[in-house]
């Protein structure tokens, strides 16, 4: 366990990698430089199954920063320190159908969801709210990603330099958050805070742990850690499911039929449940913000291997 293997599971992988390697249509997130600069001929998935067993193909040791993929995750550290219910009260669980960059607020001004910017930035702000410093904050959030990896996560300082220079959507978002008393603390923090969480830095192979953990009801498959409980993957899957891929979030669900997760740096997070944790990296993106074959690989997936959680056995 914790180790690639061959098998006809890599097999497969490198041929899913290989027939969607040719076409690559789509762009780098543009709106932060060090993205933009990426190489985008990179591809690779990995999985990882609920016993630790490791496959994968193409790009899976290549780093990138986690971006919006660190958010199903720091929402599973809010619920375990605070109790869901209480969560509740400060972000919506409503898809918005809106872009993952814009306020979207339900009728009580409240974030509609914590897989979108505004929702997110929220949901950092409830880690250790009225008691941690930034930093503080930001250190605790780094070791529960890392737990949920089964190794330490650095930081990718470049990326997160390039993002906060450019940030001025987040920080409007974020002042208007204050404004609706939707966070508490000091806005500019919670950017800061928030961009430092999403320039988090691992590899695709990193991230098929992590959603192994999530799809092992919270233990992580190789060192055996309880990372969070049972119950907070069953809120957290299901917010994934609903709101995970943003605006394509109903095609996702229709098409692939297992709960994921994409970031702006091309990698997409895919969790089922009692089986497996997927993750592929491809950084060109669709107009949703979601990596193109990345997406397709999944899909591709769903189909041959029969994985959609709504098929009957
Ligand atoms: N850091 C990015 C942002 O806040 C994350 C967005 C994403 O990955 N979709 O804009």
């Amino acid at each position: 366990p914790g180790v690639k293997i061959q098998s006809p599971i890599s097999d497969y992988l490198a041929t899913l990698v290989s027939q969607n390697s040719k076409d690559n249509p789509g762009a780098n997130a543009a709106y932060i430089p060090e993205l933009a600069a990426v190489n985008s001929d990179q591809i690779g998935a990995c999985i990882t199954t609920v016993d630790g067993y490791v496959y994968g193909a193409g790009a899976t040791s290549v780093e990138f920063s986690i971006q919006s993929v660190s958010k199903p995750f720091v929402y599973a550290l809010a619920i375990e320190e605070h109790g869901l219910d209480w969560v509740l009260k400060r972000v919506d669980v409503e898809p918005s159908g809106e872009a993952f960059n814009e306020l979207s607020l339900d009728g009580e001004q409240l974030p509609k969801n914590p897989m979108i910017n505004a929702g997110a930035m929220t949901t950092h702000s409830l880690i250790g709210e009225g008691k941690y410093s930034v930093d503080e904050r930001f250190e605790h959030i780094r070791k529960g990603l890392s737990a949920f990896a089964g190794r330490d996560l650095g930081v990718d300082e470049g990326s997160y330099k390039s993002e906060i220079a450019t940030a001025f959507r987040n920080f409007s978002i974020a002042y208007m958050l204050r404004n609706y008393g939707a966070i508490k603390g000091d806005p500019g923090d919670v950017v800061k805070g928030y961009t430092r969480q999403c320039a988090i830095r691992l590899t695709a192979e990193d991230l098929a742990q992590m959603g192994a953990t999530l799809a092992n009801g919270g233990k992580q498959p190789v060192t055996g850690v309880q990372v969070v409980s049972p119950e907070t993957v069953r809120q957290v899957l299901s917010v994934m499911t609903t709101c995970g891929m943003y605006n394509e979030a109903g095609h996702w669900v229709c098409e692939v039929g297992f709960p994921g997760k994409s970031g702006v740096s091309g990698c997409v997070l895919g969790v089922l449940p009692g089986n497996l944790g997927m993750a592929t990296f491809s950084p060109r993106l669709d107009v949703a913000g979601n990596s193109v074959r990345g997406v397709r690989m999944y899909k591709q997936i769903a189909k041959e291997m029969v994985l959609h959680m709504m098929l009957p056995p």
